[in-house]
């Protein structure tokens, strides 16, 4: 374990709030008032949010207060409801790859950071191709890209393996540092689908306490690269943050705004949302904040209320029961069999280069029969870049 106290915190210069972008409104915004507003929830406000078609941030904030907790069946029916009528009975599976595991970043929660005394592999195009090979045999057509955070695994880098990759995928995501618009356009153009940056923690304060060196502490440059991403027209985002750095409450809400606020400037783009939990990893922390298994239901349930449009994604950090039970709720996407090493896919004897432990480590072929048993249909692939020119 990281003993946050003990670490020097070396603090780069931070960017400053951009005007027009997601930090302006951060930091205007006062964290203590926001906990307090979700906190002072009424019943009244709760069914007012269930009686609405088209939600706000306040009637979010509602349904994830503890006032919406007796109403948890109610939501869960609704958000069933809602998921079908919008993506049918349909769930798409994907993989994420871990192309290396090299970070030049000190965050508190991860197995990657620098400090830590794992053997560092970054995968080379013939270590690719075998990964890539047994990632299809198991019938993925969307992957997820992953890589730690440092110079020797950036553009350059990405600009070689992207187009080999997709040559064998339809759908190509990225969640790797974050880069600028410029960088994503010229991504896109070689394959690149959707990206996912997860804010971690939207407190700065907070966040400054767990990311202790390297770029990644540039807090307002993590925050605004969703609106660089939107800018570069990338057609998917991601945002998500990881639940028990801070009150996994308010940080829902900021991100809620954040949606809004990316839903209006970047409408050609679509969305997503996740809902990590801290897991046991090499180094890691005792979470600050714990978001019970109904809690996380309640949270997911109040996601899809609030937006009917918004994709969903769970993936393997949760257990094989909590999966079972929650298939059916929002959820649009789902990862299984992950591994989170690089080189995983086709060599599993590298359990000890991991970033996080998997929760439910059962094999695609049992997670498809789980997802049948509950009535919904698998899809391999949802999306081809050609429709979006239709
Ligand atoms: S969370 Fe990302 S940036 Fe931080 S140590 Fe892990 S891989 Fe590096």
């Amino acid at each position: 374990m990281i003993d946050v106290a003990s670490h020097k915190i070396r603090l780069l210069e931070q960017s400053p709030a951009v005007e027009g972008q997601f930090s302006h409104f951060v930091e205007s915004t006062d964290w203590h008032a926001m906990t307090q507003s979700h906190q002072e929830k009424t019943e009244q406000d709760v069914l007012r949010a269930l009686s609405k078609s088209k939600l706000n941030v306040e009637d979010f904030a509602a349904l994830i207060s503890p006032a919406a907790e007796p109403y948890l069946l109610e939501m869960a029916a609704k958000s069933e409801q809602l998921t079908l009528q919008r993506f049918g009975k349909t769930l798409s599976l994907f993989a994420p790859l871990y192309l290396s595991n090299t970070c030049a970043n000190e965050c508190t929660y991860c197995g990657f950071s620098m400090s830590n005394a794992i053997k560092r592999l970054t995968l080379n195009e013939s270590q690719v191709e075998k990964e890539i090979a047994a990632i299809k045999d198991k019938g993925f057509d969307h992957i997820l890209l992953v890589t730690g955070e440092t110079n020797k695994v950036s553009m350059p880098y990405f600009e070689r393996m992207l187009p080999l990759i997709k040559s064998h995928f339809s759908q190509l995501s990225m969640e790797v540092q974050p880069l600028n618009s410029e960088e994503y356009k010229r991504l896109q153009t070689i394959g690149l689908d959707g990206v996912l940056v997860y804010q971690e923690t939207y407190r700065r304060k907070t966040y400054l306490e767990h990311h202790l060196r390297g770029n990644k502490s540039n807090f307002n440059y993590r925050l605004d690269a969703p609106d660089r991403i939107g800018q570069a027209g990338i057609h998917k985002i991601g945002l998500g943050v990881l639940l028990g750095l801070e009150d996994w409450r308010t940080d829902s809400v900021m991100m809620a705004h954040h949606l809004r606020h990316l839903q209006k400037r970047y409408w050609r783009s679509r969305f997503s949302v996740a809902f990590p939990r801290i897991r046991p990893c090499e180094g890691g922390i005792v979470p600050k904040s714990i978001i019970t298994d109904r809690q996380l239901v309640q949270l997911i349930a109040a996601w899809r209320l609030f937006d009917w449009d918004v994709e969903m994604s769970l993936s393997t950090r949760e257990s094989p029961e909590f999966r079972h039970h929650a298939v059916r709720m929002g959820f649009t996407t789902m990862s299984a069999e992950s591994k989170t090493q690089p080189g995983g896919y086709a060599d599993d004897a590298q359990a000890a280069l991991e970033q996080f432990e998997i929760s439910d480590e059962r094999p695609v072929a049992e997670i498809i029969a789980m997802i049948r048993s509950q009535g919904r249909e698998v899809v391999w692939k949802n999306w081809d870049p050609a429709l979006s020119h239709v």
